[in-house]
């Protein structure tokens, strides 16, 4: 057939993953092109997650410090919320992000092209482009990188109060009584923002505890200073009913923690989990292999089963985060040249950036004990830091696990004011293998939270012995 644009590599996809792809690719000389269905570049990261999200959560800090100024001999007046300059605020914070990578496309010459990308073989992609028209790309190379959206639950019906994530970034409405339905990270950031300007919470999770996957012991610090956010926080209950009524959202739950009566809502989030887009890309055309749940296997260089065509980010599988997509691309444009670069990251982080937020990375607690591996472990409470007292922050702490042999560090939690920062470090010395000396001996600056990391390993090495 046709092809109208040719090219060495394709990336399909133009969020952290394949916007990342295609710098990478086209600063290595190859001539590439960058396909993606919106207007916007940025992905789900910058569009509506990641960016809007974290946005709004700073707005939802300011506002909830303000309240305990009182106690500084500070008051304010109860706040006035503007929505409409507050959805202002918060997309103007995204199109700064998304036009600076359109300006840094053009930077490099890669050819953005806007359409609906299809795979029509397996060196060609067909995009069909907002007004019907239809162009084929014939490529060397492709990445894909065509991530994920939220999952809907077939039970659910359609109403404009009833939303996933990025309806919720929306703001619709502040409304009184609000339900997230399922207690990960994403729905624990938005119910953080919905509180903050007012809004009363129940949250419904079908395991045992919120925020799966993070420290216990951690998610207890957050869990008490949420308490007051919340009416209802039902674990181990389902949803299994839910109807739009004239006067809200009713909802029925089932299992441990369920009310007897269903409920009625201003607005719901269901917040599940997020899908792969796998499946709608007819990678069957181009002899890709895709998973029944729409993940694209990829070995270490993020190469599928056809070894001209690579993916990275959300479509390959867990963890679904913006900076794991980043990593993955410059190996899979680095790869796609026959340079030997392998995705060999030896931890990925987590973080809520809840108020306060929780952070961790590397093997946890449970895990370690779930695994039997001999482990060690230090815990430096910040009710012994001063910074951490003079900021308001001291029911936070700074956890590190080591290896018992070694005293190597392979892992650690944060949870307080800016743990999402201070986890860096711990990245860092997971990776560089350091040990308890190494992190206990750096001279980390004083009055900091970043303290709490090396006094952490003191702690284990017994040499900061009186801890509150
Ligand atoms: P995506 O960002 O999903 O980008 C895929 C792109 O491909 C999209 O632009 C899509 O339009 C395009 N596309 C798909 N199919 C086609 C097609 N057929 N043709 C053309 N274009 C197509 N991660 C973090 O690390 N930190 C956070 O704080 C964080 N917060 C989040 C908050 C929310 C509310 C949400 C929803 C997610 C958050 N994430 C966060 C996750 C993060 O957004 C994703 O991990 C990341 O965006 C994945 O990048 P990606 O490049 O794989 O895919």
């Amino acid at each position: 057939g046709n092809v109208d644009i040719q090219c060495d590599m394709l990336v399909l996809g133009a969020g952290p993953g394949g916007y990342s792809a295609a710098f990478r690719a086209a600063d290595l000389g190859m001539n590439t092109v960058l396909v993606e269905r919106y207007e916007s570049l940025g992905g789900v990261c910058l569009n509506v997650g990641c960016i809007p999200s974290k946005a709004l959560l700073h707005t939802a800090q300011v506002l909830e410090e303000a309240q305990h100024m009182g106690e500084h001999g500070i008051a304010f007046k109860a706040p006035k919320v503007d929505l409409d300059k507050l959805r202002a605020h918060k997309s103007a914070v995204v199109s700064k992000l998304t036009g600076g990578l359109a300006g840094m496309a053009k930077g490099r010459k890669v050819q953005v092209v806007h359409g609906v990308g299809q795979f029509v073989g397996a060196n060609h992609l067909e995009v069909t482009a907002a007004d019907g028209s239809k162009k084929v790309i014939a490529f060397a190379k492709a990445i894909i990188a065509a991530g994920s959206q939220p999952v809907h639950l077939p039970f659910i019906p359609e109403d404009p109060r009833i939303v996933d994530s990025t309806g919720a970034l929306e703001l619709p409405q502040i409304p009184k009584r609000m339900l997230i339905i399922g207690g990960g990270i994403i729905g624990l950031e938005m119910a953080t923002v919905y509180s903050a300007l007012g809004a009363r919470l129940d949250v419904v999770e079908m395991l045992d505890g919120l925020m799966q996957g993070a420290d216990r012991d951690l998610v207890k610090v957050w869990q008490k200073r949420n308490a007051p956010r919340f009416d209802n926080i039902m674990l181990k209950t389902k949803t299994v009913g839910v109807e739009a009524k004239k006067n809200g959202i009713l909802v029925t739950f089932e299992g441990e923690q369920a009310p007897k009566e269903p409920q009625l809502y201003d607005l719901v989030l269901v917040s599940v989990g997020r899908t792969p887009n796998g499946k709608k890309i007819a990678v069957d055309k181009a002899g890709v292999q895709v998973t029944d749940r729409g993940f694209i296997p990829v070995d270490k260089q993020m190469r599928t089963n056809v070894p001209h065509i690579f993916a990275i980010g959300d479509i390959v599988g867990q963890p679904m985060l913006a900076h794991k997509a980043v990593h993955e691309a410059h190996v899979a444009a680095e790869a796609a040249l026959g340079e030997k670069a392998f995705f060999d990251a030896r931890v990925i982080p987590s973080v809520a950036y809840t108020h306060p937020e929780v952070a961790w990375v590397g093997v946890t607690e449970e895990q370690a004990k779930d695994q039997g591996i001999k482990y060690g472990k230090a815990v430096f409470p910040w009710a012994a830091s001063g910074r951490a007292i003079a900021n308001g922050a001291d029911d936070g702490f700074t956890k590190l696990i080591f290896d018992e042999a070694t005293h190597r560090v392979i892992g650690g939690g944060i949870v307080g004011m800016n743990a999402g920062d201070l986890i860096g470090e711990v990245c860092l010395a997971v990776e560089m293998g350091a040990d308890a000396t190494d992190i206990g001996k750096t001279i980390h600056p004083h009055p900091t939270l970043c303290e709490s990391v090396g006094m952490a390993a003191e702690v284990f090495e017994g040499v900061c012995t009186d801890l509150p």
